[in-house]
């Protein structure tokens, strides 16, 4: 009888689930070509087939085997966005939404309002889009304001194996969104992509599906790769290793396209450049697009000693979600290019020798103009050798056409979060096994290839075999908050592919509880309970404020404190400034000539002068470094925020340049959700005056309460390691205040900090001074106050009808004395 029911269904199902259109594409006869040999061709009816009949399912096929650009083309063919609803299409890149989207409307020979993109800061899309691009990020945002997605007739979340966060709630939340629509009678389909076999995580997760999604392979030629490994592993430059093999390559082996992974943006310019220099071309100007053979060293140099602009140095577009590689670049950017690299040149003559045919040298990295990008997929110009120098971004996102040599560095850089500073950092460190073979993979698209690891195969061995989802290595205090905004209260029990830590939801929950976006549990009835209760507080009117904003939870709380004291525009310029990671230039950089040292020099000054000026004197002064970064975006703004202004004064362009960005962004958020605020940013802002930053450190100490820290006390100075240290709540060990910092020769009893950076000592970033007394009234759910009987003479207060008193108060863990206050 039960089978019966379910077959009903299934016809039931099935009636509205099928478009009964076909739409027909008109492709150009060399696409349809191109086309016709990508193997996902061939399964095309079996895919079709399993759509019609499943709610979800899932396609496995090597990188390059043509799943993003052809599956959106499928199912606009069979009718899936033709009444209506669109075909949806997620990546966890920014990088792979913008090019994908290009590439398949050039395909199907539509134009960019019919299949479009979507990123954090920009898009195409349009009431005429069908097959919409955009990265994960963006997604999770839409199902916040529609949570059945009623725009989307098909979700096809793509490179599901690199298990972005956002990816994996995607999944999560498509679980249970699927059959919702269903049910409703608005019909909605799931595709999983990935480009490995191992999709366990989705398909045998029975909190996920309750019956396995099927699994389609898709199976691609792939030619054989012979696998060399070095015989001793370089530990610090594999760059300079990388550029060895590489120009053994191109001198010594037979024609075919080199593939170089590395970790991120800075390395990719250096070793872009070193390639350039030892294997140089020029472009004839007169004849566009045709390349002259390399002139000699001799031309080489004498050129070199003029002003040179370096054609890679543009401003990058501003930070998107998800995306490890991003950030690589900020912090550690890449230098000017300019009369400076005649050292490279003489350090790599011997690599001169007598260069055959000019390489083509390409970077490729996530935050590359999208321009840029493009030129990795057109042909080199005749008569040279294409090498494309990327970072894992062409491991499985993109696939370049006619490489045959792969050299990987088996490094891959991420970020890491450490629990008990809350500080996250990016390290470089070993890939995992699987991606290490998805790179060699990229050398046997066309022809039998090799691919050489700067690693031993011992190392190798010790490889993990799989990288770990994002979700278990970074802080969810975020995730939670989005969560709890679409009604999730037990985060616990959400079907994730794979669940971060309870201790890791804990934390997340007990920071928002303490920043007042989730309502507190309560505190009696048994152990047990109080823990459950802890685990699923529902969201307040705040944290639903503040989930809209896309900050962390502190600075959106910053942000939503704001509107006092008409703070808002200068809330915004710190927040904005925070979030990215450095506004300096690193001018602490070992100099490469004496000339170069004087000009760092005088530069260290420059710096040093300008952070005085824009600390400010006075009540400015004990904002500290957040007074710094408000002066900085100010003072640039004023200037016109130009490249020469941020040279001059040792502030990273593209860091102003996105801040301003992230500036209009916040501003948009905010003024949604209080529209009567109605914030308007001129990027020019006058400082603020006394009154506004004494309420500036206060908003600041609201959002950073778990980051409080006291100068240490006359009684623990026993010990010298704690001399101008601080105490934390959380650390045994002392932070310090930097003496790059605003504040450090005030030395205040009290601050708030941004991050603690472990450099030669633990040093605290982003320094606020903040007032004792300030303490238990901000920060009322960190501190423990005596009871109202201990308290001396009570008063009656008449305007409230209350008894009043005074109550001490103590900060936690820690147990500071704060002063009484008023209750
Ligand atoms: P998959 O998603 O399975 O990794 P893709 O759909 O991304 O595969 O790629 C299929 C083919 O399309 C590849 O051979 C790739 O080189 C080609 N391709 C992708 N983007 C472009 C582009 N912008 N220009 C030219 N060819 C491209
Ligand atoms: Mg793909």
């Amino acid at each position: 009888k039960e089978k019966k029911t379910s077959e009903q269904e299934k016809v039931q199902n099935k009636a509205p689930s099928q478009p009964a259109v076909f739409i027909p594409v008109d492709r150009s006869p060399e696409i349809q070509e191109a086309r016709l040999k990508l193997p996902v061709l061939a399964e095309e009816q079996v895919i079709m087939e399993a759509v019609r009949e499943n709610p979800g399912i899932v396609i496995c096929g090597e990188t390059g085997s043509g799943k993003t650009t052809q599956v959106p083309q499928f199912l606009y063919e069979a009718g899936y966005a033709s009444d209506g609803q669109i075909i949806g299409i997620t990546e966890p890149r920014r990088v792979a939404a913008v090019s994908m989207s290009h590439r398949v409307a050039k395909e199907m020979n539509l134009p960019p309002q019919v299949v479009s993109y979507q990123i954090r800061y920009e898009g195409n899309v349009t009431s005429d889009t069908k097959i919409k691009f955009m990265t994960d990020g963006v997604l999770l945002k839409e199902i916040q304001k529609d949570f059945l997605l009623r725009r989307y007739r098909v979700i096809i979340i793509d490179e599901a194996h690199e298990r972005s966060v956002y990816t994996d709630i995607l999944i999560g939340l498509l679980s249970r969104i699927v059959p919702l629509r269903n049910k409703k009678g608005m019909p909605m389909k799931l595709l999983i992509m990935s480009a490995t076999l191992r999709v366990e995580d989705f398909t045998d997760n029975q909190r996920l599906f309750r019956t396995p999604p099927p699994v389609i392979k898709v199976d691609s030629r792939q030619f054989p790769v012979t696998i060399h490994f070095n015989k001793r592993t370089p530990m610090e430059d594999y760059t300079g290793e990388a550029f060895h093999k590489t120009c053994k390559i191109h001198r010594m082996l037979p024609p075919g396209g080199i593939l170089v992974f590395l970790t991120g943006q800075a390395e990719v310019h250096n070793l872009c450049r070193r390639l350039r220099n030892a294997f140089p071309f020029r472009k004839n100007n007169t004849t566009a697009g045709e390349w002259q053979p390399p002139h000699t060293l001799k031309y080489l140099k004498a050129k070199s000693s003029l002003p040179r602009i370096d054609l890679d140095n543009y401003s990058a577009l501003p930070v998107d979600e998800g995306d490890e590689d991003r950030e690589a670049g900020i912090g550690d950017e890449e230098d000017g290019g300019s009369d400076l690299d005649i050292g490279d040149d003489l350090a790599d003559s011997e690599e001169k020798a007598d260069p055959s045919i000019p390489l083509y040298v390409l970077p490729l990295y996530s935050l590359l103009a999208p321009e840029q990008q493009a030129k990795v997929f057109r042909p080199p110009p005749p008569g040279t050798r294409l090498c494309v120098v990327a970072t894992n971004v062409a491991e499985t996102s993109l696939t370049i056409p006619g490489i045959k040599y792969v050299v990987d560095c088996g490094r891959v850089k991420k970020r890491f979060y450490d629990r008990v500073t809350g500080v996250s950092s990016f390290k470089v460190t070993w890939t995992s096994q699987a991606s290490a073979n998805q790179r060699a993979g990229r050398a046997g698209r066309t022809e039998p290839g090799h691919c050489y690891r700067l690693y031993s195969s011992a190392v190798f061995g010790d490889f993990s075999l799989f990288s770990e989802a994002e979700i278990t290595r970074r802080p969810v205090e975020d995730l939670v908050l989005q969560m709890k905004d679409l009604n999730i209260d037990k985060v616990v029990n959400f079907p994730f592919p794979t669940p971060p830590s309870t201790e890791a939801l804990v934390a997340a929950e007990q920071l928002l509880v303490s920043l007042g976006a989730l309502e507190e549990p309560p505190r009696t009835g048994r152990v047990k309970q109080i823990q459950q209760a802890s685990l699923s507080c529902p969201i307040t009117p705040l944290g639903r404020a503040m989930a809209s904003f896309p900050v962390t939870p502190r600075y959106a709380k910053m942000l939503a404190l704001g509107k006092q004291q008409d703070c808002l525009p200068y809330v915004i310029a710190v927040v904005a400034a925070m979030t990215v990671r450095e506004i300096f230039e690193d001018l602490d950089r070992p100099a490469r000539s004496e000339e170069e040292s004087t000009k760092l020099t005088q530069r260290r000054a420059r710096m040093t002068q300008m952070r005085r000026l824009w600390a400010g004197q006075g009540a400015a002064l004990q904002l500290g470094d957040l007074m710094v970064l408000l002066g900085a975006v100010g003072a640039c703004e004023f200037a016109g925020c130009t490249p020469k202004f941020c040279e001059d004064n040792g502030l990273r362009y593209k860091a102003m340049v996105e801040i301003r960005k992230l500036r209009g962004q916040l501003t948009n958020a905010v003024n949604a959700v209080c529209p009567e605020v109605g914030v308007f940013v001129d990027p020019k802002m006058t400082p603020p005056t006394e009154h506004q930053v004494v309420c500036l450190r206060q908003i600041v100490l609201a959002g950073l309460g778990d980051h409080l820290a006291r100068r240490v006390q006359a009684e623990d100075l026993l010990d010298p390691k704690w001399k101008n240290g601080y105490k934390t709540p959380l650390m045994d060990d002392p932070v310090f205040i930097h003496p790059n910092s605003a504040l450090f020769k005030t030395l205040p009893e009290f601050v708030v900090y941004q991050e603690v950076m472990e450099t030669t000592k633990m040093y605290m970033r982003g320094v606020s001074a903040v007032e004792a007394e300030w303490i238990p009234q901000l920060l009322p759910q960190y501190c423990h106050f005596s009871s109202p009987e201990e308290s001396p003479l009570p008063w009656f207060c008449s305007s409230s009808g209350t008894i009043r008193c005074h109550r001490k108060s103590t900060f936690f863990r820690v147990g500071w004395q704060l002063p009484a206050v008023e209750m």
